[in-house]
């Protein structure tokens, strides 16, 4: 099995922890010297050299960066090098209105092309594979970081970007893609489509990876089930450079984090404490390489786990568990957390329900909340009494599952909305954002 930077990726774990405290203190004098934000911060908190932090777990000494805060410092308050020093500016969609900004400098761009190689050759890209890229290019990081991560491997790659799915699927066909990175619903979204074509097997593909959007077991079964393919799951944000930052191996056990690059803390969201390995909690994020916006013990508010045992593939950087929720995904309704994941487990129980899902959440005059869920069917024109038993099966797994009721409309396949993008599952009327 083919790793990408061998030396770094199946190190010791002593000689790891070594390689990480020199970074981390390399990095603490930067940003003293560099970052008027992190000036302030790391002297608040009585650090005022890198040599403060003798040991890795003295990490928790450093005050956590908030996504707040970079609200509050945006446009460039983190930014750590004059402009003219950076060499290119991402953006991701922010949930107030202002986008989550990232700054690069030219070796900034380089270290993530490796990191994002690393990646996808966990994923198992290689030199041979034609990839085509369908996940949205511009200001997003998805597309870009994955296509030079790529292009470092050596792979054919085609920036097939969003849209004009008929288009795709030419492509597909006609130039032997054997690797498609796309969000996992639209990858669902394509593999109905290739399969409609009747000539599944005229198809190349055999892999498929996944960005930008949180994958559920669900769906990523029906992908491997419809079209008989590999699927690889993978993490970024934007705040690190964007994807590269953990992607699952063969062994589909956890994804391992670049770690040399990117410094991982599992904590207690509500008191801060450490959690040590398999422990579910928030993922607290260093940047151990980075020039133009470094940030320190960054709060994703991901929650998952991590496991720092060896893996069977010989990598011996840590594990994550694909993040469960982002505490943003959860909604409240009448006084009851809800999350998607809860909605996918419950329709993942029952048979003849594809993947696809909408929740529309409003609120009377009354000030009462009610939720809507609109589930796909798998199969078009099903019999009445297939339906009531699908309706009746689910509505009692929901009972079970999410406690809070949810009214649940069957529609037929292909009627629910898609999105080549990241996908909007939750449509919630209360505040008057719809
Ligand atoms: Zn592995």
């Amino acid at each position: 099995m083919k790793i990408y930077q061998t030396k770094l990726e199946t190190m010791d774990r002593e000689n790891l922890k070594g390689l990480q405290l020199k970074k981390l203190q390399r990095m603490i004098d930067y940003c003293l010297s560099h970052s008027s934000f992190y000036r302030m911060k790391l002297r608040a908190a009585g650090i005022d050299s890198g040599r403060c932090i003798e040991r890795l777990e003295e990490i928790r000494g450093i005050p956590y960066t908030t996504k707040d805060e970079l609200r509050e410092q945006y446009p460039t308050g983190m930014l750590a090098v004059p402009m003219n020093q950076v060499a290119r500016i991402h953006a991701s969609s922010g949930t107030t209105g202002k986008p989550t900004v990232g700054y690069y400098t030219q070796r900034d761009l380089d270290i993530w092309a490796d990191a994002a190689a690393r990646v996808l050759t966990q994923n198992g890209l290689q030199s041979s594979d034609i990839m085509q890229v369908s996940v949205g290019y511009g200001l997003f990081t998805g597309a870009i970081g994955f296509h030079q991560g790529a292009e470092r491997i050596g792979c054919t790659v085609i920036p097939a970007s969003t849209g004009n799915t008929e288009k795709q699927i030419v492509m597909l066909h006609d130039l032997g893609v054997t690797v498609l990175m796309a969000t996992p619903s639209y990858a669902a979204h394509l593999a109905e489509r290739i399969v409609s074509t009747g000539k599944r097997h005229e198809f190349k593909l055999k892999r498929i990876l996944f960005g930008a959007e949180r994958c559920s077991a669900a769906t990523r079964r029906m992908i491997e089930n419809t079209l008989q393919v590999e699927t690889a799951d993978n993490y970024g944000m934007t705040e690190f450079f964007g994807p590269g930052v953990a992607g699952e191996c063969a062994e589909k056990n956890g994804m391992h984090i670049t770690e040399d690059i990117f410094y991982p803390e599992i904590i207690e969201p509500e008191s801060g404490k450490a959690l040590s390995d398999g422990a579910v909690g928030e993922l607290v994020l260093t940047s151990l390489e980075r020039e133009a916006m470094p940030l320190l013990r960054y709060r994703t508010r991901d929650l998952t786990s991590i496991d720092h045992t060896p893996c069977r593939c010989g990598r011996t950087t840590a594990r994550i568990q694909a993040p469960k929720e982002r505490t943003d995904d959860m909604f409240v309704l009448k006084g009851i957390n809800v999350f998607p994941s809860q909605i996918e487990t419950a329709m993942s129980r029952v048979r003849g329900l594809s993947p696809h899902y909408r929740i529309t959440i409003n609120r009377d005059e009354a000030f009462q909340d009610s939720a809507l869920l609109e589930v796909e069917l798998s199969e078009s024109n099903a019999p009445m009494e297939e339906r009531n038993r699908i309706q009746a099966e689910f509505e009692r797994w929901l009972r079970e599952i999410v406690i809070v009721r949810l009214g649940v409309t069957l529609c037929e396949p292909g009627t629910l909305e898609r999105f080549a993008g990241k996908s909007r599952r939750v449509f919630d009327h209360r505040y008057g954002q719809e």
